[in-house]
């Protein structure tokens, strides 16, 4: 007998049939004998539909009162989902977050998780129970409700597989596993039948969002293989786990792209020690994750400082960092919201210095002028005009001959 978390996400949860069919692939890995542990998302868009809500009723909806708010979609399907169960002759549980001893810190709508308690889930599956966790959410010690960040449900997930030494997360959702790009972008985009921790975490921190790139994080971490394939079919999916992966001879894994990114240059810094800290650690402090960062060569003592973040990080950043500049005596910050990232990525990256040229060539046969460039040992990634994304994704994937992995 093992012990199997599985994940449906929004899409595989919404409506009251599909909540059926999930139900019913739960009943059969518990026929097969198996201690199952469900962690479920909220139906279909139940989160971007309360979230909308939430503005209507004010402008800046208090953050702990959102992450109750954005809970409870959580809470229906979970329990909509154990009744159903019952109702087929199961034994089944749900319980929330907190019930289920998710335990984080208190940073509202992106909480970490500090530690699962696993106790109550461990009981409940010793009386026999299927047990249903509602994703996405935690507790902190003072007992107020947390979400974990959009996409959550993954790392809830993964989480609990860690705590409880189960052998797999299965994930499942609207796709047949991880393809070489966006499937909805690239129709010819190939299924990949497994992938490293090290290329999937790159894929997902770079806009893949087909894995919550912090469920990857800890499934390395805890050697916790997540399986992700579809909850409409019975194809077996891709594999994320250790080791190499068995498309390394490949070189190039895939193509990320990644539309919430903006940009902002500090124009005409002054060239000496201790200006980008001045700049990076207020916008730290501010919680502002600063992704790429490009600081020209100087010319006569001053230069130009490029940084890229999240959409919705870019008037906080701007916020913070236009004072700043002043005091710095830059001579202006100016924002750019129309950039977006595309990303080649490939532990064969590394050993072979040609794939940036082969990169660089195909953006400009399509006429893309490249913003900025920043790489890891095995991405390039390049910043682009957002219009120019979708094609570019579109190019590269043909320039690396992705679809028919030779
Ligand atoms: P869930 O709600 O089940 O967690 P998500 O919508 O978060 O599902 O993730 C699945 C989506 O991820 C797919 O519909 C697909 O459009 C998108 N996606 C982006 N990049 C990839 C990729 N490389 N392979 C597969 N899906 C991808
Ligand atoms: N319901 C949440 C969201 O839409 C969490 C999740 O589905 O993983 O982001
Ligand atoms: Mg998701």
């Amino acid at each position: 007998m093992a012990l199997i978390v599985q994940k449906y996400g929004g899409t595989s949860v919404a409506d009251a049939d599909r909540i059926k069919d999930v139900a019913r692939r739960i009943a059969a890995t518990r026929d097969e004998g198996n201690q199952v542990v469900v962690v479920i998302s909220a139906m279909g868009d139940t989160t971007d539909r309360l979230i909308e809500l939430a503005y209507q009723m004010a402008r800046e909806p208090s953050e702990r009162e959102l992450d109750v708010l954005l809970s409870t979609g959580e809470i229906v399907s979970s329990t909509l989902l154990a009744m159903t169960l019952r109702d087929m002759g199961y034994a089944a549980i749900s319980l929330s977050g907190a019930q289920a001893g998710i335990h984080t810190d208190s940073a509202h709508s992106r909480a970490r998780i500090l530690e699962v308690e696993s106790k109550r889930v461990i009981k409940e599956l010793e009386t026999g129970n299927i047990v249903i966790v509602a994703g996405f959410q935690g507790v902190t010690g003072e007992m107020d409700v947390t979400t974990l960040g959009r996409g959550g449900s993954d790392t809830t997930a993964v989480a609990l597989a860690a705590s409880l030494g189960a052998e797999v997360c299965q994930k499942y959702t609207d796709v047949e596993g991880i393809y070489t790009a966006d499937p909805r972008l690239v129709p010819e985009a190939r299924l990949l039948s497994d992938i490293g921790y090290e290329e999937m975490l790159e894929m997902a921190g770079y806009g893949a969002r087909v894995v919550h790139l912090r469920a990857v994080e800890l499934g390395e971490l805890y050697n916790i293989p997540i399986l992700v394939a579809s909850s409409f079919t019975q194809k077996p999916g891709t594999l994320i786990h250790g080791g190499a992966s068995m498309e390394v001879r490949n070189k190039v894994t895939g193509i990320a792209h990644d539309l919430d990114i903006a940009k902002i240059t500090v124009v005409g810094v002054p060239d000496r020690p201790g200006i980008a800290a001045a700049i990076f650690q207020p916008l730290a402090k501010a919680g502002i994750n600063v992704d790429t960062v490009v600081q020209n060569a100087s010319i006569d003592g001053v230069t130009d400082l490029t940084f890229t973040m999240a959409k919705r990080d870019l008037s906080e950043a701007m916020r913070v960092i236009e004072p700043i500049a002043k005091l710095i005596k830059a001579r202006e910050c100016i924002s750019d919201s129309r950039v977006g990232k595309v990303s080649v990525i490939g532990t064969g990256i590394q050993s072979h210095p040609g794939y940036a040229a082969r990169m660089f060539t195909a953006l400009s046969e399509r006429g893309v002028n490249i913003q900025m460039i920043s790489t890891s040992e095995i991405r390039i990634t390049c910043i682009i005009e957002e219009a120019g994304v979708e094609d570019a994704v579109r190019a590269l994937h043909r320039a690396f001959e992705l679809e028919t992995g030779e």
